[in-house]
């Protein structure tokens, strides 16, 4: 039984170890050349969080605690005020709840070296997939050398990312799989900046934390490496006062800087040649339906369902496809057919949740954690987990509840965010008894 993956990104790579471990023979492709004989380019030198749902996929190849020792708990959020003063907002009151800041590469390039001790696994690199026959599941490639390749295999996997080619042969198919698909672009883009080390090789800035910057329109994070450098991500719309097609020159992005970012700006030496040499990135959501073609072809990871990087998910529920698909794996068999069609069907409703949850964080963290309202109802939040084992806010619900599928979190947390919020619009100080009631008679 030959199993073909292409895309050796994250959840490609963490997919073809399970799926050797487990016994079958598995050939991992991947587009471009191998990241682990490469410097990674700058403004690419992205870090991620990961948290629980990330981490329990990783458990089941036997991967946390190795991965864990290269990641940087963060405890919570670093706001920045305009006029530099700072607030920590803690992602829980559970103090064992927070997430994790980890290099995109480094991840990569743990998962590759452990893909690479399987004898049954097979690693090609710079190899292009240009189309898949579903039905057949018969993939052609193209080889950074000029040649082209086509690959027989029993089933095709498709993790290759947000531009996949999988799904693109699936989307040549729209009519007869009646196949569902949708993108929606932010009017907002991203750009990567980068904070140094101290000159004694520490941190400028709080370690242990996602820093924001929240402006209202616009935003600017800064997640911790090992190193002691920060990758700094500016979130702003294309066009407008904050615009990232207004800011194009080096006076305007240094005046942009001074008003807006001005405790940020001794920290970023390097900020005008970043600012105008990283590229500005796309963010959107797409969405789509059927994930897999006759029981023989499928998608996952980002090639089904990439979403903005809001609610720091997206690699998350990417390894979360992995992890159901694995257990899927054990309790079908070889049945890829029902195997597939249960695991769309397990998915699908949950990935367009984050999606959708996601899209509300872009509002709340460029915004609403500078809100009155917001930081009382926060507040409250962690007075409820400090005192409430069982009690879990939304972004608790989602980032350290694995066990529940992110549609019920969205479901669950939602009504209690519209409870909170008419609670804490009331002038009086809430009886943390009384909201508890309250939050127990929601149900789902
Ligand atoms: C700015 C930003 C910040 C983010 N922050 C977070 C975060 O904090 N937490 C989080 O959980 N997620 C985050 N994400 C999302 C996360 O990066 C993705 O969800 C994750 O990388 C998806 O993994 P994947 O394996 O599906 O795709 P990828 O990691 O994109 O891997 C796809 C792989 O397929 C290869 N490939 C592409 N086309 C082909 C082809 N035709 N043939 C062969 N190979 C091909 C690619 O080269 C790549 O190696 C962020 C995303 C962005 C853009």
């Amino acid at each position: 039984m030959k199993i073909l993956i292409i895309g050796a990104g994250l959840s490609g790579t963490l997919l073809a170890i399970r799926m050797a471990q487990r016994g079958f023979q598995v050939e991992l492709r991947e587009k471009r050349s191998d990241m682990r004989q490469e410097e990674v380019a700058a403004g690419r030198s992205i870090n991620l969080a990961l948290s629980n749902r990330g981490l329990k996929a990783l458990d089941q190849a036997g991967m946390k605690e190795e991965i864990l020792e290269t990641c940087i708990p963060m405890y919570g959020r670093m706001i920045h005020g305009v006029d530099g003063a700072l607030r920590m907002s803690k992602y829980s009151g559970r103090a064992e709840e927070y997430i994790n800041s980890v290099s995109r590469a480094g991840l990569n390039i743990s998962l590759l070296n452990k893909a690479e001790g399987f004898e049954n696994l097979q690693l090609h690199f710079a190899s292009a997939c240009t189309d898949v026959d579903l039905e057949n599941a018969r993939a052609n490639f193209q080889n950074a050398d000029g040649t082209t390749e086509t690959v027989q295999a029993d089933i095709v996997i498709g993790s290759d990312g947000v531009g996949s080619a999988v799904r693109q042969s699936l989307m040549r198919n729209t009519t007869k799989l009646l196949f569902n698909y949708s993108q929606e672009f932010l009017r907002s883009g991203y750009k990567e900046l980068s904070i140094p080390p101290a000159a004694d090789g520490g941190y400028r800035i709080e370690k242990n934390a996602l820093h924001i910057w929240p402006r209202g329109k616009f935003m600017m994070i800064a997640l911790p490496n090992l190193d002691g450098s920060f990758t700094v991500t500016m979130f702003h719309p294309y066009e407008g006062e904050s615009g990232f097609n207004t800011l194009d020159t080096d006076q305007k992005v240094q005046a942009f800087f001074e008003e807006y970012y001005a405790d940020a700006l001794p920290h970023l030496p390097t900020l005008l040649h970043d600012y105008r040499h990283n590229h500005v990135g796309v963010l959107g959501n797409i969405k789509c339906y059927p994930w897999q073609a006759y029981g023989k072809s499928l998608i996952l990871g980002d090639a089904a369902h990439a979403i903005v990087p809001f609610y720091g998910q997206g690699m998350n529920a990417s390894f979360e496809d992995v992890r159901v698909f694995d257990d899927l794996v054990e309790v079908h068999g070889t049945d890829w057919k029902l195997l597939f069609q249960t695991f769309q069907d397990a998915r699908a409703h949950n990935t367009n949740a984050i999606a959708d949850l996601a899209v509300d964080n872009f509002y709340e963290m460029q915004d609403k954690v500078a809100d009155p309202l917001f930081i009382k109802k926060r507040t409250l939040e962690m007075q409820l987990e400090q005192t409430y084992p069982d009690y879990y806010s939304k972004y608790s619900l989602v980032t350290f509840k694995e066990e529940l599928p992110y549609a019920q979190a969205m479901e669950l947390g939602r009504k209690q965010d519209e409870l909170l919020l008419a609670i804490c619009k009331k002038d009086e100080v809430p009886n943390l008894d009384s909201v508890m009631q309250q939050i127990a008679a929601i149900s789902l």
